[in-house]
C-alpha cells in the first residue's frame, strides 16, 4: 500500500506512526515485518523519539548545521542540501511486527523527513507475514 504525506514546510519531520500502526493492525498478519520506503531523492524516513517534540526540532537544527543551505554546490536545481540530507538519513526502515503491533520502544516514533517541501509525498508500506508462527 501507499500513503500520501503532505508537508507544510521546507524542512519538517512528520510523525506517521499512528498511520502505519493502523495499517499493520488492519492487515492482521500477526507476526512479521513492516518495510517502509520513501521513493524520493529529497525526503527520507527515520525512527526516533516522538514523546518530546523538541527532539525532532534538535535533529533538524543539527542536520541544518551539518549540511548548510549555502555552500559551493554544483547541482543546478539548487536543492543539493536536501539530496544530501535524504541520503544521510536514508530512504527505508524495517520494523518487526508482533501480535499485529509494530515493535517500537516506548519513546520511538516513525518520522517522514521532508527536506525540500512543501510537497505531496509518498510512503510505500509492505507487510510480510512470518510463515511459521511460534
Ligand atoms: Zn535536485
Amino acid at each position: 500500500m501507499v500513503f500520501t504525506v503532505k508537508s507544510r514546510n521546507q524542512t519538517e519531520l512528520i510523525d506517521i506512526t499512528a498511520k502505519i500502526q493502523d495499517a499493520v493492525l488492519s492487515a492482521g498478519i500477526g507476526q512479521g515485518l513492516c518495510m517502509l520506503y520513501v521513493p524520493h531523492t529529497t525526503a527520507a524516513i527515520t525512527i526516533n523519539e516522538s514523546a518530546d517534540p523538541s527532539v525532532k526540532d534538535d535533529i533538524l537544527m543539527i542536520i541544518d548545521q551539518i549540511i548548510p543551505w549555502k555552500a559551493g554546490y554544483r547541482h543546478l536545481e539548487g536543492n543539493s542540501p536536501a539530496h544530501i540530507k535524504s541520503t544521510l538519513v536514508g530512504s527505508s526502515e524495517l520494523i518487526a511486527i508482533e501480535n499485529d503491533r509494530l515493535v517500537l520502544g516506548t519513546w520511538q516514533g516513525i518520522f517522514f523527513c521532508e527536506f525540500d517541501g512543501p510537497r505531496t509525498r509518498k510512503v510505500h508500506v509492505r507487510l510480510i507475514a512470518e510463515k511459521f508462527q511460534e
